[in-house]
């Protein structure tokens, strides 16, 4: 069985969300062959030196338990999301993840998928798609990285403010996929069955591209309350509330 999840948005001042994902990798996800993190696990990812932060344990705390899940013989695949797209190879090494391009082909004996985080396909929010290209280049996050962590760690928190604000002004289409790239994109995978999260828009949508039915599973985010996993069984796909 392979689990999927995204959109945790792990954060010291969300304990609920913490507990929840806590609890989820010692339980339910123990019973999975494989669990794929697609994107903003951590709200926030200022560089792999946070794990050795001696004033915060939170990020190392996470990521003890995901070494936990791999060290029980869990294979673990985490993809960039927006908010945490610095997860780099120490996070990897620590965790025991693999970490994956975006997007990526999931070949399944049974099933073609890929898998997306999804921020790539909400083409009509340019003013992120701008700042998507510019924060994605390997000069920007090697400049960025050389800054001290409590330089980064505070100029996330003024690029969070400044989207926060310009969120309120954006109408609630350029929030979401836009419908021509996703069918692009459905097309140029080969028609596979989508899984993504990032929308906060948790559905499943039936796309008809070039006439062949293809399914777009939107993950859930999870909040203080419920989290959700979708499961993949071998024939179908299913979510799981989390409490
Ligand atoms: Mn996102």
């Amino acid at each position: 069985m392979i689990l999927f999840i995204s959109d945790l948005h792990l954060a010291p001042q969300a304990p609920g969300v913490s507990r929840l994902f806590l609890d989820f990798l010692g339980g339910r996800a123990r019973a999975a062959e494989q669990l794929f993190i697609l994107g903003d696990l951590f709200e926030a990812w200022p560089g792999d030196d946070c794990l050795d932060a001696p004033d915060d344990s939170f990020a190392a705390t996470m990521v003890d338990a995901l070494r936990q899940l791999t060290s029980a013989g869990v294979s673990l695949s985490v993809m960039h999301g927006n908010r945490d797209f610095l997860l780099g190879d120490t996070f990897a090494a620590r965790s025991g993840a693999r970490l994956l391009p975006d997007p990526c082909l999931l070949s399944l004996p049974t099933w073609q998928f890929v898998l997306s985080h999804g921020d790539a396909l909400c083409t009509d929010d340019h003013e992120y798609q701008a700042f998507r290209a510019l924060v994605r280049q390997p000069d920007w996050q090697s400049a960025f990285l050389a800054r001290p962590l409590p330089e980064r760690q505070a100029m996330i928190v003024a690029l969070r403010q400044q989207s926060e604000s310009a969120k309120r002004d954006k109408a609630s289409f350029v929030m979401d996929v836009n419908p021509g790239a996703t069918d692009d994109f459905l097309r140029t995978h080969g028609y596979a069955s989508l899984i993504h999260g990032h929308t906060h828009r948790p559905a499943r949508h039936d796309h008809i591209v070039d006439g062949i039915h293809v399914e777009r599973w939107v993950l859930s985010d999870w909040n203080d309350e419920q989290g959700e996993c979708l499961c993949w069984n071998g024939e179908m796909l299913t979510r799981e509330r989390l409490r």
